[in-house]
């Protein structure tokens, strides 16, 4: 166990009551306020049930200079404390967390900062994607990088019209990809609007990535997709992917066949906008709100 060093910015929080309420909730999403309570979320929680922890620190659309130096020391820090506790997994990074809303390079030399830092100590680093007003310079930081550093992924959404043809350029240029189906409200001439049709380009685009030599991920829930990567995926190598707190059980399932699974852990002060996220997405959730609010 790490003797507990001063708490990262992310701690320093003065919760209300209610938001200590909620927080209960969220607990299930959210690892906690700050980094080393994900740390161990992924050693005791994660790793201890064979999966890995893919770790991180919410937050997106960062305008201010300085923030976006802090949330670089906060990776920095996350990227030592893994290592030091000697859990098995990484980080993933949202590029408008390290200045991509500020400018191009800012955020091009802050994720060689990370890059390097990781290759320092033989770690991946995963680039989320966030709304298509950042994937044209998303994909080109991810792609700049990728001729140095070879331990990055990144993820693509099946829900925008332009991903196949970004995928056959990351797969051609060797990347290493995370599938997802994509969690932004875009305007309709970007994304398939359909539940049919973004489920359909996924199934394309998996069978593009069991094509390809690369390395990837497939990041789901659903378990329509993930059946169908278990019967395309013999004799290859991927993982499968899923957020905390949720299909645990099929997470198991999973590694108790033989697959790796690797658990994506969010924390940081920023956990109530994504466990509202978590909680739209699901009436069963809301009731669960409900429920623990009551009995307070
Ligand atoms: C590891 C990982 C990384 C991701 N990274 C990105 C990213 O970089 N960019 C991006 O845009 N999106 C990302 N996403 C989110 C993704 O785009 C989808 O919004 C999200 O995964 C929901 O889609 P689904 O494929 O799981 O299918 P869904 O059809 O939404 O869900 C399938 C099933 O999963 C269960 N389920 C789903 N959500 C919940 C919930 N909240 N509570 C309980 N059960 C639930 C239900 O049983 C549901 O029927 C990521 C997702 C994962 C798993």
């Amino acid at each position: 166990m790490l003797a507990r060093p001063a708490p990262s910015y992310s701690h320093n929080y003065d919760a209300s009551l209610i938001e200590r309420l909620l927080f209960r909730v969220a607990k299930r999403w959210v690892a906690g306020y700050n980094a080393h309570e994900a740390i161990e979320a992924a050693a005791i929680d994660t790793n201890s049930h064979g999966m890995s922890a893919i770790l991180n620190f919410l937050g997106e659309d960062i305008t201010d200079a300085k923030l976006v130096d802090m949330t670089v020391n906060e990776y920095l820090l996350l990227m030592d404390l893994i290592h030091a506790r000697g859990v098995h997994g990484c980080v993933s990074v949202k590029p408008t967390q390290l200045g991509l809303t500020i400018d191009y390079n800012t955020c091009l030399q802050n994720f060689s900062r990370l890059a390097a830092k990781a290759r320092e100590l033989g770690q991946f680093i995963w680039l989320d994607m966030e709304s298509v007003k950042s994937t044209e310079d998303t994909i080109a930081i991810y792609l700049d990088l990728y001729k140095q550093y070879d331990m990055i992924g990144l993820a693509v959404q099946s829900y925008l019209h332009r991903s196949a043809s970004d995928l056959l350029h990351i797969i051609e240029s060797g990347g290493k990809v995370r599938l997802v189906k994509g969690a932004y409200h875009e305007a309709e001439e970007h994304v398939f609007v359909k539940d049919e049709e973004v489920n359909a380009n996924y199934l394309k685009l998996m069978k593009m990535l069991f094509e390809s030599d690369n390395y990837f991920a497939i990041a789901t829930h659903n378990s329509d997709l993930i059946e169908e990567a278990i019967s395309m995926g013999k004799n290859t190598k991927f993982e499968f992917q899923m957020l905390k707190g949720i299909r645990d059980e099929l997470k198991l399932e999973l590694v108790k066949k033989g697959f790796v699974v690797s658990e994506y852990i969010p924390y940081g002060s920023q956990w109530l906008p994504y466990s509202v996220r978590r909680i739209m997405e699901r009436k069963r959730n809301l009731l669960l709100l409900v429920r623990s609010l009551i009995q307070q």
